[in-house]
């Protein structure tokens, strides 16, 4: 028994040894270029941008003549009615489109029996998670395990209301201060709570468009005077409470993957608690803005995320006549949902059904076996995210998307099924093609695209 152990334990040591060769092999080339697919190996929040690889909406959203999503998502619920008399009028108008009214929620604290909860939920709301105590910041004075805690019991709290299956997590004060923190990801979102139950989105990062986007008409994203029209949503040298702000992506109006098993849906900057800090309760110059938005997000074919508040910072009117803009400029480009919604139509057409980026909690426990596999990159290198599927419990596979045609190619590679993982994309070899390390208990196995085929170390050489 110990000597097949400690023999296993020499053949797993001699293929880590061969990996790490490889690995030292391969640094000449990682450093000439950079490894551009690094963040795929770590716990990275604001990696992408302008050059990014996209991930357009008719990639995910599974819906003909679609471009754009919507998701309004209204923050700090802790009484229902308050809330119904805000979103009423917004609601009605959302129902008028296709008699839904695809609305988020991200609640503190709710009596999951109320009975306003279920008459949203039948007509096509959701409730998400916003923490029980709203705390900010949520890591305040170090204490981790007071952190998991609300965060843990808001999940199991909304979770508890029937009918409702909440996904999506927005963190306390995220448009006002730097409460974001890779912490969060792996030591919070990552496990799962006391009743067994994970997330599967946040919704906390802010993507500000900018002139620095040729694809964007210039009176879209600046003033008449050329100024940033959006930028200045975003304090600096004021030495004002809120400066130094960070939690910021710049023209990526897209879904993105933190740490392998989170969905990243951007929020759009700005909030209405960052008009008011600039420029007061109710200003029309934020419809004026949020109208800019979201002519942009369809030209980008992105996702546009709103946060707002029943606070009076923006008036219940003023996202009426922005659904009124999306109606009559874009008619049915523009798809309203809620974050649910979003993330089914996410795992059915992007990743292609399955599990999702995270399995099922209770057979694989976190920190790391919750991982279903799933690697999100540009494969063949035409600025559109690609799906690589590659753990044992699924078939190995490549979804390759097709934009002329809006549909996908999928192949399956060889020799992949012998192996639990994969460890580690790279940029490894001169002609740029991605190439992939996979491990099991004892084996571990490089292959490189070349051409449209996955070649191992063995036939490439
Ligand atoms: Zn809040």
């Amino acid at each position: 028994m110990s000597g097949s152990c400690t023999a296993r334990r020499r053949l797993t040591w001699c293929h880590v040894l061969s990996s790490l060769s490889l690995l030292l092999a391969h640094t000449a080339c990682v450093s000439a270029q950079g490894n551009q697919l690094a963040h795929l190996d770590r716990n990275s929040l604001y990696h992408v941008g302008l050059n990014s690889p996209k991930l357009v909406t008719p990639q995910w959203v599974g819906e003909k003549g679609v471009e754009a999503v919507v998701i309004l998502a209204i923050d700090d619920m802790r009484d229902p009615g308050l809330y119904e008399a805000f979103l009423r009028p917004v609601l009605q108008r959302l129902k008028k489109i296709d008699g839904r009214a695809p609305v988020s929620i991200m609640a503190n604290s709710v009596r999951p029996d109320h009975p306003q909860l279920q008459s949203w939920l039948g007509e096509g709301l959701s409730i998400e998670v916003h923490t029980i105590d709203h705390p900010c910041p949520l890591l305040t004075a170090g204490d981790l395990p007071r952190a998991k805690s609300t965060y843990d019991r808001c999940v199991d709290l909304l979770g508890r209301i029937p009918g409702n299956r909440p996904v999506a997590f927005r963190m306390p004060c995220c448009d006002s201060l730097n409460t974001v923190s890779p912490r969060f990801f792996s030591e919070i979102f990552n496990r799962n709570t006391p009743a067994g139950n994970h997330l599967k989105i946040d919704t906390s990062i802010f993507n500000v468009f900018t002139s620095d986007d040729p694809d964007i008409p210039r009176e879209l994203v600046q003033e008449s005077d050329g100024s940033e029209r959006f930028l200045k949503y975003i304090p600096h040298n004021t030495d004002g409470p809120y400066d130094n702000f960070v939690n910021t992506i710049r023209n990526y109006p897209y879904p993105y993957v933190i740490n392998r098993t989170c969905w990243e849906f951007p929020c759009l900057a700005p909030s209405d608690w960052e008009s008011q800090n600039l420029q007061g309760n109710g200003n029309p110059r934020l419809l004026t803005d949020w109208k800019a938005a979201l002519d942009i997000t369809v030209i980008k074919q992105g996702v546009m995320c709103l946060v707002f508040h029943p606070a009076g910072w923006c008036q219940n009117s003023q996202l009426v006549e922005l659904i009124n803009h999306a109606v009559s400029k874009h008619g049915t480009k523009v798809k309203f949902l809620n974050f649910r919604e979003a993330h089914d139509r996410m795992t059915q057409h992007f990743l292609g059904g399955g599990p999702g980026l995270r399995r099922d909690s209770k057979a694989f426990p976190p920190p790391s076996k919750n991982d279903a596999g799933y690697r999100i990159l540009d494969i063949n290198r035409d600025g559109y995210q690609d799906v690589v599927s590659g753990a044992s419990t699924t078939k190995a596979s490549v979804r390759i998307w097709q934009p002329g045609s809006r549909n996908w190619k999928t192949t399956t590679f060889r020799g992949a099924e012998r192996f639990s993982e994969i460890v580690h994309f790279g940029i490894v070899r001169p002609n740029g093609q991605p190439s992939m390390l996979l491990r099991s208990q004892q084996q571990a196995l490089w292959l490189h695209l070349e051409g449209d085929r996955w070649r191992s170390d063995s036939e490439s050489l």
